[in-house]
């Protein structure tokens, strides 16, 4: 759905949609949409700014950080975004620098993609990090067995290299006994 001024100057555009899973490109390769997301909002032209505000909702698989399994987590965002035109030349980047505030959004040309609003949204809304759950042991970093499956043996067998020389000596000691 592309977000036209034109459109938008004449009138406050109401949305509701659903998107399906796999219908919006999130650019994150460890980021699945488990359910279709659901989007209400309005979008209208304030002062040649494109102002939406709204709220979505849809759940994501995501990657445990610390043991690789899959994670769902759901997301609920209520959003209030004005989207700036963008002088000619400039790049998005360089705009974006000369506020404080990093909210702030631009278009380009005839207006704005809503699905570039939505995925950003949603990238937004998610932790940096998610875990399983928080008592979540990870992987062994020496085999890579899930330990929150199986315990692996590699603590139990695995020597200090510290006390290498000392086991030696001991051994040495033994045979001549
Ligand atoms: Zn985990
Ligand atoms: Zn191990």
């Amino acid at each position: 759905m592309f977000l036209d001024v034109k459109d938008l100057a004449v009138r406050k555009l109401r949305i509701q949609r659903s998107y399906a899973p796999g219908s919006l490109d999130y650019g994150a390769a460890d980021l699945k949409q488990a359910e279709p997301l659901e989007v209400r909002a309005s979008a209208e032209l304030v002062e040649g700014q494109i102002h939406i505000e709204g709220e979505l909702q849809t759940k994501v698989e995501l990657v445990c950080a610390r043991c690789l399994e899959p994670v769902i987590e759901e997301v609920h965002r209520p959003f209030d975004l004005y989207y700036r035109p963008l002088p000619k030349g400039a790049k998005p980047e360089e705009e974006r620098l000369k506020y404080d505030d990093t909210e702030i959004g631009f278009y380009q040309g005839e207006g704005l993609f809503l699905a570039e609003v939505l995925t950003e949204q949603v990238l937004l809304a998610l932790p940096m990090k998610v875990i399983c759950r928080s008592d979540c042991r990870g992987l062994c970093p020496n085999c890579g067995a899930n330990l929150n499956h199986e315990e692996c043996r590699c603590e139990t067998h695995a020597t200090d290299p510290r006390l290498a020389p000392l086991a030696r000596l001991k051994q040495e000691w033994l045979k001549k006994q």
